[in-house]
Order: structure tokens, then sequence, then C-alpha cells
């Protein structure tokens, strides 16, 4: 197969069968320092693209032995630019059964009128917003020279939101030193708040990256979503896996002190000691358990009471 990958599975997202429109190298408009592919010249226009035909021909192919939970279109790079966009969900959407019709996108393309018409059609659209002020942006992405403006982006985005009935997810990937000040998580916090997506990822590097840069710490991320607050936000359970935490009674009760904690969080988080600990300190009423939208937290009302 040549646009078809996986099917990938994850616990969060179920069974994605994965569909790329630039499988012979990276074709992007940004050059995001953390990007997994390499660095590359960002490019304005996508040449030799494969006609939609090819490309659902496989993934029809693919879906006669397997029954993805999403189709997710994704590329080497950016798939908006991708010119047959439109054509191509529209006879994805018509083969697709069951699987939700996703999109990983950088989100560059969005105020552009055909893309953002395409894109309504799609089931679940993840777009990225690492920055939302200027410098940052130009720090952390890197975009293509005649890419125009942030803020025109972020309204566009809103625009969009306003009119998109699909699932609308914005990620954030923060990298240490170029897109995680204040200035802009304040940045980010309005235009989030202007969005309105139905949910926020906020993550870091992972693997290699295309240049020398570093992970931002689970505190600097925790530090964006403790200004997210009335948004469905979350840090991605991978961004913890490197960094589970051993904590002591008086750091699970200052950590409680400034905001619950869900139970994916905290076994994503702390280590197995401090899972027992923290059960412990709920055994003795010191930390209560809360239930929400059919979530259960670690809380810490019930001190003082006690
Ligand atoms: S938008 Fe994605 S593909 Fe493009 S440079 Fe950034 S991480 Fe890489």
């Amino acid at each position: 197969m040549r646009f078809v990958f996986g099917p990938v599975a994850s616990r969060r997202f179920g069974l994605s069968l994965g569909v790329d429109l630039s499988p012979e190298r990276k074709r992007c408009n940004y050059d995001c320092l953390y990007c997994e592919l390499g660095g590359a010249k960002p490019i304005a226009v996508f040449d030799n693209p494969a006609p939609p035909s090819e490309i659902v021909r496989e993934v029809k192919s693919a879906l006669e032995t397997c029954k993805p939970d999403k189709l997710t279109i994704t590329a080497n790079g950016e798939p908006t630019l991708y010119p047959y966009l439109d054509e191509l969900i529209d006879d994805l959407n018509a083969i697709k059964g069951s699987a939700k019709l996703t999109i990983l996108s950088n989100g560059s393309a969005i105020g552009v009128p055909s893309v953002a018409k395409a894109l309504a059609k799609l089931d679940i659209v993840k777009l990225s917003l690492d920055a939302a002020e200027m410098k940052s942006f130009r720090k952390v992405d890197r975009p293509e020279k005649s890419w125009s403006d942030l803020g025109e982006q972020i309204e566009s985005m809103a625009r969009f939101r306003a009119r998109y009935k699909g699932e609308l997810a914005i990620e954030i990937l923060l990298v240490k030193g170029a897109n995680d000040t204040e200035a802009n998580f304040a940045a980010l916090a309005a235009a989030l708040k202007k969005i309105a997506p139905d949910r926020v990822d906020i993550g870091s590097i992972e693997r290699p990256s295309a240049y020398r840069v570093q992970a931002a710490s689970i505190e600097t991320m925790r530090s964006l979503l403790d200004r997210l607050a009335g948004l469905n936000a979350q840090i991605i359970p991978s961004a913890y896996a490197a960094a589970k935490q051993s904590l002591d009674k008086e750091a699970l009760l200052a950590l409680l002190n400034r905001r619950s904690l869900s139970f994916d969080e905290a076994a994503a988080i702390l280590d197995d000691r401090s899972i027992a600990l923290l059960n412990a300190l709920v055994a003795n009423g010191l930390v209560a358990i809360k239930t929400q939208s059919d979530k259960r937290f670690y809380a810490l009302e019930v001190i003082g009471s006690k």
C-alpha cells in the first residue's frame, strides 16, 4: 500500500487507519522545530499530487479487511495543501462505513474558503495552534514566507468552529525556549476562548525531532493547562510517559490544593507508590473522590472538615 498505513490501535482513539497524502516526501508549509519528519524548506504548493481515485482505491481495499474506528487523513506534511482535498473527502465519506473521517492539520489554511468548506464535511478536525503570539509562532512553527497573519488564522478557526457541526480539537505542542512563555500562554488562553473547540490537547516533543530542541516540562504544560479553565483541555497522556513522578504526602496534598486530579491523569503522572499513598489519603478522609461527567477525580475538598 502506498497511501494507507496502519491500522494503529490506541486506548484513547481506538483503531485508526491512516491515509497519507504525501507518502514519498515531506510537503509542508511549516518547518516546525519539533517535526518528526526532519527539517525541510516550507513549501506553498503541493506539486505532483496523486489523483483522489488512486488513494480511494487503496482505502477501499484496506476497508475490506479492517473496520477502523477512524479513517485519518494526514500527510508527510500538511494535508490541506493537497489540491483535491474536497473531492477526496467526498469520496472517503462515501466509503468510510462507521469509521469517523478525521484530519490532522496544522490549521494554516483554515481561512481559505475552499479548505474550510472541505473540512466542514469531516467528523473530526484536529488543528494545531502552538502559539497565538507572533514571536513564539515564528520561533516554533517557522512558516513559509507567503504565510500571512496569525490573528486572521485564529479568527478563521473561530469562524470555522461557529459553523462546523463535528468535533473540533486543537493541539498545542510546547517546545522549551520557543513557545513556553507567559505571553504566549496568555495569548493562547484568549484565542482558545474565542475559538471554543470541543477539546484542547497539550503535549510536547516525544520522539526525535528535526532540530536540537528540548521538550517542555510537565510543570510548564500544567501551567498552560491552569490557564485554560472552562475549556475541555488536557495534557495528552503520552506526554507523561517519560515523567512519572514519585510524590510524598505533602507534595500530593499541595498538588490537589492547586486543582483536582482525574484518575486517568493520576495513573499517567504518578508512580505506583504515589497512587497507593493517594488512596491511603482517601481512606483517611483527607482526600475525596468526586465524579463529574462520568470522570472520577481526586479532590481536596474535605480538608478542613477533619
Ligand atoms: S506542521 Fe507538521 S509536518 Fe509540518 S513541519 Fe510542522 S510538524 Fe512537520
